[in-house]
């Protein structure tokens, strides 16, 4: 194994378990290809840690063991992967919910790889073409921790790569594969570019939608996707759901979501146009929603305008309180890794205190247990969802 110097404050952080690795961490990198494994050693040669070099947007590549007497081998992945598994025990045992993360990088040992469960298939996700080197070791250890996976699939997510996605091996899925999650039904695709028709990691949210906040609601869903949150809601007697995504395709899968659910699409509407176009209509047309959704993409460029959570996101949410109904509820998320918890409360905040509507923080989600963070790296803590309710 290549051994590779790192500088004094890398070192310390790395043996204090922080996995993540940075272009900067190293003294000479360019001694190191893309994908090879290397042992890290501070400046008086001492061992460090074993880790790999896989560039993504932020990180250079991921630590993956303190200790020296490991291997890299298809033995290590298998570890990993046995462990990832006896984790999520009570989700394989849960027959409503067939779809969860069985591997989330950093937070599982392996940063750079994350693995989702669907009814029996495996969908790898590749961060980097470093770790997609290492493809073939680690579907061997794979195949040997989890001998029972009815197919794989995989997605590769860095720059250049040759494909988005495709079938590895196993059997075939359906297109579409239903899967449950609490007990509603889902059509997802595994090999249809990066996203499969769900956000595993709103769970929870879709949950509480189901359970409590969906009841009587006239719902808003921006940026809607496949519909997702307002099934939820609907399975939990939402009156009514407007959906809106600028996608085409959204329009078909939020059809197909409500069916396979028994619930009438008539009594929804789909709407394909810009988000920020529909407040404008909505609140010249003085329509007012019960509960509002706002689930935007971490950065978007439509024909029209580009959005950013950093930027925008307190416009956003301007727009949605101007046709929040007086004792509403809005339900305020961001994937945004760039953007802290408290920033984002910032955001939302300022929304609210420039229009003067007073409101109070009914409920905060973040990501469900499955998707592991590592206490070592919160920043792998992406997902942020706060729930207020009006009060004037
Ligand atoms: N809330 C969804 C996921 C949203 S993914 C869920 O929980 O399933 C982001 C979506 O935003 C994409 O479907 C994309 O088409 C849509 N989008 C991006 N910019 C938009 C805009 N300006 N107006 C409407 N939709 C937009």
């Amino acid at each position: 194994m290549k051994k590779l110097e790192v500088r004094k404050l890398a070192a310390d952080r790395i043996r204090k378990g922080y996995p993540a690795l940075e272009d900067y961490d190293f003294q000479r990198k360019g001694e190191a290809e893309e994908g090879d494994f290397v042992k890290l050693v501070d400046s008086s040669h001492t061992f460090v840690g074993l880790g790999y070099i896989g560039t993504e947007k932020k990180t250079a590549g991921w630590v993956l063991s303190l200790d020296e007497t490991d291997q890299l081998d298809a033995k290590f992945f298998d570890r990993q992967f046995r462990l990832a598994r006896q984790k999520r025990t009570a989700f394989y045992a849960d027959d409503q919910t067939t779809a969860f993360r069985f591997f989330n990088g950093e937070g599982d040992g392996v940063g750079g790889l994350t693995i989702d469960y669907y009814e029996g298939y495996y969908v790898f996700t590749w961060y980097s073409e470093g770790i997609y080197k290492h493809k073939d070791l680690i579907l061997q250890a794979f195949r040997v921790a989890v001998p029972d996976f009815k197919g794989i699939y995989e997605k590769l997510r860095y720059p250049n790569a040759p494909i988005k996605t495709q079938f590895v091996e196993g059997l075939e899925a359906s297109e579409p594969l239903a899967v449950l999650e609490n007990g509603i039904r889902y059509n997802v695709y595994l090999n249809e570019g990066w996203m499969t028709g769900i956000f595993l990691d709103q769970r929870n949210v879709r949950r509480k939608i189901m359970e409590e906040w969906g009841l009587g609601r006239k719902v808003l869903n921006a940026f809607s996707y496949t519909g997702a949150f307002s099934v939820a809601a609907a399975m939990g007697g939402a009156s009514k759901t407007v959906n809106v995504d600028v996608a085409n395709r959204s329009k078909e899968r939020t059809r197909e979501q409500f069916e396979v659910n028994g619930l009438d699409p008539e009594g929804h509407e789909i709407r394909v146009m810009d988000v920020f176009d529909y407040f404008d209509y909505a609140k010249k047309h003085q329509l007012r929603f019960d509960l509002i959704v706002l689930d935007p993409p971490t950065f978007a460029r439509t024909k029209k305008r580009t959005f950013s959570v950093e930027k925008d996101y307190t416009e956003l949410v301007k727009d949605a309180i101007q046709v929040l109904s007086k004792d509403g509820v809005l339900i305020t998320s961001t994937n945004a890794w760039t953007v802290s918890r408290d920033d984002f409360f910032d955001k939302v905040n300022e929304g609210l205190e420039e229009l003067g509507v007073d409101a109070y923080l009914m409920d905060e989600q973040g990501l469900p247990e499955d998707f592991a963070v590592s206490a070592e790296y919160p920043e792998g803590h992406y997902l942020k969802v706060f729930v207020l309710e009006r009060t004037s």
